[in-house]
C-alpha cells in the first residue's frame, strides 16, 4: 500500500488535498489586501430558486410518501428496497467516487470505474463531480476560517450562534455563490481537463432527469408485472420512494457531514479546524463521519482510522484493490498518525 505522511507541513496537506503550494487554513489573501479571485459573488435569483426546489422538493416528496403511507398502509417491499439499493449506490459514487478517488486522488482506478463512479455521484442529485470537488477542495483549504463555504463555526457565540451556524452547514450556504459559482481554475484545473468529467457537468440535469423519472419507470414496471396494483400508481410510489424520499436522506446525510461534524463528536488528531468523529454521521454516511480523520489525513482512502471505526467506503475500496480494481491506495504512516495524535 502507498504509506504517506501528509502530516509534515501544511503545504505537503495542502498539496494532498490537490491545492498546490497553499496550505490548510491560510486565507487566500495577498498581502496587500483581499484576493479578488477569491471573491465570492452572489447566486443569481434562477440559481436560488432551482436550489430551493432541490431542496424543498425531496422533503415535500417525504412528507407525501409517509401521508400516502399512513392512509393506504404499507408501500411495498420494492420501494423500501428502491430507496436502501438507490441511497447505498448513490452515496457510494459520492464518498468513494467524488470524494476519496476524484477530490483527494486517495486512490487509482480503472477509467470504467471511475466512470461508473461518476454517474453514480451525479445520480445523487448532489451537483456534477466538477462543481463537487472544487466546492470540497475550497472547504479543506480554508476550514472553518474566512472562505469555508460550509462551515457552521463561523455565525458568532452561544447557543444561538451555534444554531444559525449549523443552519448554514446544512442548508443555507447551498444559496451562496459558493455553489453556483465555483473557481475552478483555483480549486480543480487537474479535473477540468478530463472530457468525462466536463460531458457529465454539461449533461448534468440529464441525471437529475434520470434520478427520477428512472425509480418511477422501475415502479411501473414492477407493478405491470405483477398485476396488482395499477402501474401508474407504481410510478408515483416509485418516483416518491426511490426518487424524493432517496434523494432526501442522501442530501441531508452528506450536508450533515458540513455542519453535524464540525461541531458535535470527539476529535482524535490536530487538524488544524474544529473538525469531529461522530459515528452517528459515520453509519450514515458509508464512513465520512470520520471526519476528524479525514481532515487531518485528507488523502487518505481509509476515514475510520481506527479498529472500531467502521467506514464501509474503505471496505469497498480495499476490497477493490484485493481484486485488482484500485491501486495506490494511500494511507498515512504509523509515524504520521502518532505525530497528530491528540492524547
Ligand atoms: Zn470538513
Ligand atoms: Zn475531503
Amino acid at each position: 500500500m502507498n504509506e504517506f505522511n501528509d502530516s509534515t507541513t501544511s503545504a505537503a496537506r495542502a498539496a494532498s488535498v490537490g491545492l498546490g503550494d497553499h496550505g490548510l487554513n491560510k486565507n487566500y489573501s495577498s498581502q496587500e489586501g483581499v484576493d479578488i479571485s477569491e471573491q465570492v459573488p452572489e447566486a443569481s435569483r434562477v440559481q436560488k430558486i432551482a436550489m430551493l426546489i432541490a431542496v424543498i422538493g425531496p422533503f415535500l416528496g417525504c412528507i407525501v410518501a409517509i401521508a400516502i403511507c399512513w392512509q393506504y398502509g404499507f408501500m411495498g417491499w420494492q420501494y423500501l428496497a428502491m430507496v436502501i439499493a438507490g441511497w447505498a449506490l448513490t452515496t457510494l459514487g459520492i464518498t468513494v467516487g467524488f470524494h476519496r478517488l476524484l477530490a483527494h486522488k486517495s486512490f487509482e482506478t480503472y477509467r470504467w470505474v471511475k466512470a461508473t463512479l461518476m454517474m453514480l455521484g451525479a445520480l445523487s442529485v448532489e451537483g456534477a463531480p466538477l462543481v463537487w470537488c472544487a466546492v470540497h477542495r475550497r472547504h479543506h483549504g480554508h476550514s472553518d476560517q474566512e472562505g469555508d463555504p460550509h462551515s457552521p463555526n463561523l455565525a458568532g457565540h452561544g447557543f444561538k450562534g451555534m444554531i444559525k451556524g449549523l443552519w448554514h452547514g446544512q442548508i443555507g450556504w447551498l444559496f451562496s455563490g459558493y455553489w453556483s459559482k465555483p473557481n475552478f481554475e483555483k480549486y480543480i484545473p487537474d479535473l477540468t481537463k478530463d472530457r468525462l468529467l466536463r460531458w457529465i457537468d454539461k449533461n448534468y440535469y440529464l441525471f437529475v432527469i434520470l434520478s427520477l423519472v428512472g425509480p418511477a419507470a422501475l415502479g411501473y414496471a414492477i407493478e405491470a408485472y405483477l398485476g396488482v396494483r395499477n402501474p401508474w400508481y407504481g410510478a408515483g410510489l416509485g418516483f416518491l420512494w426511490g426518487g424524493l424520499v432517496r434523494i432526501f436522506l442522501t442530501h441531508h446525510v452528506t450536508w450533515s457531514i458540513n455542519s453535524v461534524c464540525h461541531v458535535f463528536g470527539k476529535r482524535h488528531f490536530r487538524s488544524g479546524d474544529h473538525s469531529t468523529n461522530n459515528a452517528v454521521c459515520a453509519m450514515l454516511s458509508m464512513g465520512e463521519g470520520w471526519h476528524n480523520n479525514h481532515h487531518a489525513f485528507p488523502s487518505s482512502a481509509r476515514h475510520g482510522l481506527f479498529w472500531y471505526q467502521f467506514d464501509m467506503s474503505w471496505i469497498v475500496i480495499r476490497t477493490m484493490q484485493m481484486v485488482g480494481l484500485a491501486w495506490d491506495v494511500k494511507l498515512p504512516s504509523k509515524r504520521a498518525l502518532e505525530a497528530r495524535r491528540i492524547h
